[in-house]
């Protein structure tokens, strides 16, 4: 099929929100490489549809008569025609096939095409303002195509609307730079940027602080970059950067957690796991004279501490202490492993023996289900029955396999491995984590803490992560099996709790 590309905008206002014809070539083009589409012809006509007599339509009916070209590629139907005469006109060719296939951005017509439809979608109105939005939403499209922002301008940023553009705000951009900074150090969360903004100015239209949201858009948003994004789609804007791309970029890696911070001074290994007991706000941390300093953020602002500030090296002494309060030697926790599973195997003799007992249960059901198929095939029993029975074996499999794995759980071996490993990862804790780096410590930290209050500089309050808060409090020369308290109703206790921890 030979094609012509027909494009046509008006200056009516009723073809506003139609793309231009720049971009329903560009568009149609693209469809006609997509399927492969030879266009022999692009024609463009800047011109309403609503009278008959347009001098382009004519040239493209004229060639179609001729046989040059025998199939139209069109943004919409409405493009060819809004009169009746020229609509059928394109109706009439169509039907006889002098026109074998009309293709628009979003249907293909053919001469079997229903003519009711075709006539609605080449003129009427109602179709017109169901496709109003679509085009609205291309129109924007083709606006940022541009590099126009066809919206509100977002905050640091002003609509001129004289110029119709995106100018940078002169004030309020200052904030936008300001809060890149602040987040960029490492050291603020959302809320305390938006506190720190309030006091250096920002206030919203009903004289605020700004929303913790907001915040977060703003360190979100390319737009600062100079990108604009639509749909998943970037476009470059003509608008003003106001942050660099490698800012944004930065704190898009701290925003989704991805990275570390770079600078190792900006790293508190400590923060995060202490809390002040007089008001019950997280301690922080910050850089003073080449030190790191731990204190009330003070968030409430009803701390009497929040002057108090303690050095890390003091801290690590006081993590030091507490990591040696679990800690046991490791010939230790070996002898206490031993002497645990020889205890627990005497106790354990009947557990061995109800599984090999329920194993030969299992083993029989084997021969009982091959009973009953020898019954069935002699017509001793109806197939009714067998079914029956042979469901009844299944439940009474996987039965069986249950009890017998829950037993193997009370096994000695079972239940004392994994205590042994928590042991020992105890009893290493205090050395790795002195002798750790930054991010060692805080790992460490991570996996035993919950919780650490400080109040005149020392520990108020402290919790450790489960099963390292019975070991705290565990008597040093206790026997291992002292540490497996609930036992008897749950043997899997530490077992479970391992697994959450882990
Ligand atoms: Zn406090």
């Amino acid at each position: 099929m030979k094609y012509i590309l027909y494009c046509r905008k008006s200056t009516d206002t009723e073809d506003k929100q139609v793309l231009s014809l720049e971009s329903q070539e560009r568009e149609l083009l693209d469809i006609g490489k997509k399927y492969n589409l030879n266009i022999v012809k692009v024609l463009k006509e800047s011109m309403s549809a609503k009278a008959v007599g347009r001098p382009v339509f004519e040239e493209m009916m004229g060639m179609i008569r001729n046989k040059k070209a025998d199939a139209i590629l069109c943004w919409k139907l409405d493009r060819l025609a809004r009169n009746f005469v020229d609509g059928g006109l394109v109706i009439d060719s169509l039907q006889r096939g002098v026109i074998k296939e009309i293709r628009t951005y979003e249907s293909i017509h053919l001469p079997s095409d229903n003519v009711l439809l075709l006539a609605v979608q080449l003129g009427m109105a109602n179709q017109y303002i169901r496709d109003l939005s679509e085009n609205v939403k291309r129109g924007n499209r083709e606006k940022m195509s541009r590099g126009e922002w066809p919206n509100h301008a977002p905050f640091g940023y002003l609509n001129d609307k004289a110029t119709k553009t995106v100018i940078v705000d002169p004030v309020r951009s200052k904030y936008v730079v300001r809060s890149y900074e602040l987040y960029l150090t490492g050291s603020y969360g959302f809320r305390d940027i938006a506190r720190i903004l309030y006091k250096e100015g920002l206030r919203t239209k009903s004289g605020q602080k700004v929303q913790i949201n907001q915040i977060q858009r703003v360190l979100n948003s390319p737009f600062y970059t100079g990108l604009m994004i639509r749909d998943g789609k970037y476009y470059e804007g003509k608008h003003e950067p106001i942050i660099s791309k490698e800012w944004y970029e930065r704190a898009q890696d701290m925003l989704a957690g991805r990275s570390r911070p770079r600078s190792k001074t900006l790293f508190f290994p400590l923060r995060g796991y202490m809390k002040c007991d007089t008001c019950g706000c997280a301690l922080t941390a910050s850089l003073k004279k080449g030190h790191h300093y731990y204190y009330c953020t003070n968030r409430k602002e009803i701390c009497t501490e929040h002057k108090s500030y303690m050095r890390e090296i003091y801290l690590y002494e006081i993590f030091g202490n507490i990591l040696d309060k679990i800690a046991f030697s490791e010939k230790k926790v070996e002898l206490m492993y031993e002497a645990s599973k020889e205890r627990l195997d005497m106790d354990s003799g009947y557990i061995t023996k109800a599984i090999d007992t329920l194993r030969e249960s299992l083993e029989s059901l084997k021969s009982r289900e091959s009973r009953l198929l020898d019954t069935f095939l002699a017509e001793q029993i109806s197939k009714e029955l067998y079914d029956e029975r042979i469901l009844l074996l299944r439940n009474e499999e996987v039965s069986l396999k249950k009890q017998i794995k829950d037993l193997e759980a009370k096994t000695p071996a079972s239940m004392l491995e994994p205590t042994k490993k928590v042991f020992l990862q105890a009893s290493r804790a205090k050395k790795e984590f002195l002798e750790g780096d930054d991010f060692k410590k805080r790992e460490i930290l991570e996996n035993l803490c919950w919780n650490l209050s400080f109040k005149n500089k020392t520990v108020a309050q402290l919790k450790l992560k489960s099963p390292f808060d019975i070991m705290l409090k565990a008597p040093k020369n206790g026997s291992f099996q002292d540490l497996l308290p609930t036992r008897e109703s749950n043997p899997n206790y530490l077992l479970q709790r391992e697994m959450s921890y882990r």
